[in-house]
């Protein structure tokens, strides 16, 4: 089998070893196999980028615009290969996978325009005849790493405004989906950039994303993932004196109102909180629900979700495909016995499945008659799990909303414009849906969180200017 290698200073390079990517909906079927570098290889690549640096800095902002323009045609034109790729990586559906795959192009296209938008201003000094300009920069290498569960989307986003502003890129995938992150490289390397400019080095997450956030070549480290893995990354840029980016997890809150619309409430909650197997950072797990429409509701979502199709990702009739991988299967299924012994009552789900083909499948859990101190609503399970807490009044019901470690998304399901307007203003999380799922967001507007869910400026649409670029202040007297 042909093995997928890193590409670090415009060469494909093999690094010590490799390893197979395994589709969680068949565990007999192999995507690939994918090389593993060791430190020696993030040391080529943070030179290359590091060399490359000054020039791409420099160029013309219409080259940059181009070369992203190129990547995102290209991705678009082979959306439905590259999304049945990253379903068979990852396990989402294929309408999703495909789904993700343009987002990633069309991130590319927005991005690519953004490079011909990066303007500064100019302010009048207050010593007379002295003219001062406020101006953009790009930072240098930007180390990227990134998370399993958005295999294109989450890289595009950070590779695209990395190079529409001029800096150079090292980027280490999560090793689990390695396939989409090379697929995209592959187009990265067709794309006119200058050797060194972008770099694709994939292995062990502490060994090569560890050298990566050492590297006193680099200069900004963006990160997707986990709670503990983020704040030791955050921690060691600070002891190096690096700019820091991180988007962390969720524990994200979905406020049922009586007044709310049942069908949509329902189509909202069962959305956010199973779709994509529930993996994602955005996922509602907490569906708090007011008691007037808390029986009704409850029979409702028990309903759906006792209907949805549980099956191969690439399979049409599926509506929600595996787990990802064994360990966060068996994490998903320790916490079902995690909220059994905490005393909430398991309404359905939670067992493992069998299918025709090995696979980490699981049916959707539902508990209820939970509280929110419980460790199912306190703590981050990242699976097709989710808990009905009661709530009397819509002031108790943001008041749970609000109690969480994270903040990264909430919604409420309302039908009355003064609650919809309340919470939008009150919701302690970065990004706030009202009868709409927690889950989706656009491509060109900010992402986001509050507390432990995310750290430093706000990724996606304009506002990625804010980590990818530095201000500097020049004062001319002419
Ligand atoms: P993870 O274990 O923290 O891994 C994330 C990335 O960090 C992977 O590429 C991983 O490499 C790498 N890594 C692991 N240890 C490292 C270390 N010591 N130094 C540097 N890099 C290291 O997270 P995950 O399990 O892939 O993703 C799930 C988490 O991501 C969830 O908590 C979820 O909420 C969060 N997430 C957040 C957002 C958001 O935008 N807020 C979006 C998606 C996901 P390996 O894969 O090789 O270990
Ligand atoms: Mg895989």
């Amino acid at each position: 089998m042909t093995i997928h290698n890193n590409f670090i200073a415009g060469e494909w390079l093999a690094g010590r070893s490799s390893a197979d990517n395994v589709n969680p909906s068949d565990l007999s079927d192999v995507v690939g196999n994918y090389t593993l570098a060791g430190q020696d290889a993030v040391e080529q690549a943070t030179d290359a980028a590091s060399a490359a640096f000054e020039g791409w800095a420099r160029v013309s902002p219409e080259v940059r615009a181009d070369a992203l323009d190129k990547i995102g045609t290209e991705i678009l034109a082979r959306r439905e290969e590259l999304g049945a790729l990253l379903s068979r990586e990852e396990g989402k559906i294929l309408a999703d996978g495909i789904g993700e795959v343009i987002r990633a192009g069309r991130v590319f296209k927005f991005f690519a325009a953004e490079a011909l938008r990066l303007n500064g201003e100019k302010v009048t000094s207050v010593r007379p005849g002295v003219e001062v300009e406020v101006t953009r920069e790009p930072e240098g290498v930007v180390g990227i790493i990134t998370p399993w569960n958005f295999p294109i989307a989450i890289p595009a986003w950070k590779i695209a405004p990395a190079l529409a502003y001029g800096n150079t890129v090292v980027f280490k995938p999560a090793g689990i989906v390695p396939a989409s992150a090379w697929a995209l490289a592959d187009i990265i390397s067709r794309a006119g950039l200058p050797e060194g400019v972008f770099n694709l080095v994939m292995g062990s997450g502490s060994e090569i994303g560890g050298a990566i956030v050492a590297s006193p070549k680099v200069r900004a480290v963006t990160f997707t993932g986990s709670v503990a893995t983020g704040r030791r990354i955050a921690l060691d840029c600070v002891r190096t004196g690096k700019k820091v980016q991180l988007e962390l997890g969720g524990k994200n809150p979905l406020i049922v109102l009586d007044d709310a619309d049942l069908d949509v409430a329902v189509s909202v909650a069962v959305n956010g909180a199973y779709f994509a197997t529930g993996q994602r950072c955005t996922a509602s797990s907490r569906l708090i629900v007011q008691n007037g429409i808390h029986d009704r509701f409850v029979a409702a979502v028990i309903d759906r979700i006792g209907h949805l199709k549980i099956g191969h990702a690439l399979d049409p009739g599926s509506e929600i495909g595996p787990v990802v991988s064994s360990d966060q299967l068996e994490q998903d299924i320790s916490y079902i016995e995690v909220g059994k012994n905490g005393g909430a009552h398991l309404a359905l789900g939670g067992e493992k499945l069998k299918r025709d083909r090995d696979g980490y499948y699981m049916s959707p859990a539902l508990f209820t008659e939970t509280t929110n101190d419980m460790r199912i609503n306190r703590e981050e399970i990242f699976g097709p799990v989710a808990s009905v807490i009661r709530a009397s009044t819509y002031e108790e019901a943001v008041q749970i909303a609000n109690d969480t470690p994270f903040g990264l998304s909430s919604g409420i399901c309302t039908t009355s414009l003064k609650y919809a307007h309340d919470f939008k203003r009150r919701s302690a999380a970065g990004m706030v849906m009202v009868n709409v799922p927690t889950a989706g967001v656009d491509y060109h507007v900010a992402f986001g969180g509050r507390k432990e869910s995310s750290y430093g400026p706000r990724e996606q649409g304009a506002y990625a200017r804010e980590f990818y670029t530095v201000i500097k202040t020049a004062y001319t007297l002419p």
